[in-house]
């Protein structure tokens, strides 16, 4: 291997091509069968796929109950109306998070609190979560964020507490574990999108877990009108039957629950051969000064599929090299899509701060409370300075060691020639990250 920079003329670390070590989602031709015999039946607005699917779901995480929707936003904003929130209700969630974990709670009427993060994991931080509680909270959001499990244990008690709901948003990390329990399976309920970007992956889809029948139920009564009938349980739904209670209309896509049965046969084995390649990687980075994995050190937690991996940057370990200047070296490496940040923190964007979304004549931010949530803004030092914090990692999908080792040199050829790359260094980006998946650069 070259130690000199590509940046200054030396030969890349990357050398191989990767082939399909980045395909995903792998899709054979069972997937292909599935979805070409609802296609042929004409039954690609059904349930009855999507009904195997669910069951076959339930089954998978451990839950009594699953329901499919249309996509994991759906899936939320029905969870969140499970839990009961509704007009002048708060849920804390955190700042750092895709937009689909908060946005919809507007629509019920309630708003977000957000908390900090904490800086290892990336997800919520338990210790945050307590002085945000009032008497109008009733739900935390603990979104296991770029497929790190959050940490349940103190979320949960903090809950029992307070006696509020969690809802699990799993849609970066289907099928990981926190200290043995699938996640998913540990609040109040699990929702999660299934959407083809994700680590399961089924097209647009979102799906919805829970022991609890008055959740599922509720869940069902929101978005669910063909499904919601005599046969429901909770007696106070009961004169509501036939007409979708939220006005929506949120059912799986039979070709999404076709492939998602397929899908699923196949993914603790796929996601086992990702989890060897990702630590292989990250065992190649350890200790490197300026590197720091983002991973469980937990024995009897893990990663499941890894979805939109991140590396910690260690600026001071590096006398201050920005992440945009060891981002560019590492690309130049062969890297190509190795770029800072992540989700910009949701708390700074304009519709959470002044947007009056359903004409109550102030922002909807506010419009149903009695004091100011957004005064809590103020207070979110790790979220404030996330973008900086990470940068993106190759998500490897098969145990390559060779080619996997090439991609761990790009990394620790930037890292070990940072006094070279300071020369150039003119500083972070203006903008790091951004607010969808597909973030400016
Ligand atoms: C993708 C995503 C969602 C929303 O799912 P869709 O299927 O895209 O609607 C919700 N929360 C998080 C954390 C996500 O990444």
């Amino acid at each position: 291997m070259s130690k000199k920079l590509a940046l200054s003329g030396g030969s890349r670390a990357v050398q191989s091509d990767p082939e399909d070590m980045f395909t995903w989602p792998i899709i054979t031709k069972e997937d292909e069968d599935a979805v070409l015999e609802v296609l042929r039946r004409g039954a690609m607005s059904g349930t009855d796929v999507t009904r195997q699917f669910e069951k076959e779901f339930a089954g998978w995480q451990g839950t009594g109950y699953a329901l499919g929707f249309c996509n994991g936003t759906a899936s939320i904003q029905a969870a969140m109306h499970a839990c009961k929130v509704g007009a002048g209700d708060e849920i804390i969630c955190p700042s750092v998070t895709y937009w689909a974990s908060a946005i919809q709670v507007f629509s019920l009427g309630g708003t977000v609190v957000f908390a900090d993060i904490d800086p290892d994991s990336l997800c919520i931080d338990p210790k945050d979560i307590e002085k945000r509680i009032t008497n109008r909270t009733k739900a935390i959001v603990a979104v296991h964020y770029l497929g790190h499990p959050a940490d349940m244990d103190p979320i949960m008690e903090i809950a029992g507490r307070y006696n509020l709901k969690v809802i699990e948003d799993v849609s970066h990390a289907q099928g990981g574990v926190y200290k043995g329990k699938k996640l998913g399976t540990i609040g109040d309920v699990g929702a999660m999108s299934l959407m083809s970007g994700k680590s399961f992956a089924t097209g647009e889809a979102g799906i919805l877990v829970t022991d609890d029948c008055e959740i599922y139920e509720r869940a069902m009564a929101f978005g669910h009108y063909d499904r919601f009938d005599e046969n429901i349980h909770t007696d106070y739904l009961k004169p509501y039957a036939g007409l979708p209670m939220g006005g929506y209309k949120y059912r799986m896509h039979q070709l999404s629950a076709a492939v998602g049965r397929v899908q699923l046969k196949y993914y603790d084995r796929r996601c086992e051969e990702i989890r060897k390649a990702m630590n292989y990687f990250w065992d190649l980075l350890e200790g490197v000064p300026g590197i720091k994995a983002h991973r469980t050190s937990d024995s009897s937690s893990n990663m499941a599929g890894w979805y939109a991996a991140r590396g910690i940057y260690k600026s001071d370990e590096l006398e201050g090299l920005s992440v945009s200047r060891f981002t560019e070296a590492v690309r130049a490496e062969g890297v190509n899509n190795c770029y800072p940040g992540c989700n910009k923190p949701l708390h700074t964007h304009p519709l959470f701060i002044n947007c009056d979304v359903y004409g109550h004549g102030k922002p909807t931010r506010i419009a149903n409370s009695n004091y100011d949530v957004r005064e809590l803004d103020k207070d979110l030092p790790v979220s404030m300075k996330f973008s900086s914090m990470v940068y993106s990692i190759p998500w490897f999908k098969h145990y390559r060691p060779e080619i996997i080792e090439e991609y761990a040199n790009a990394f620790l050829k930037a890292a070990q020639n940072y006094k070279e790359l300071l020369k150039d260094d003119k500083g972070n980006l203006e903008s790091l990250g951004g607010w969808s998946t597909y973030f400016r650069r």
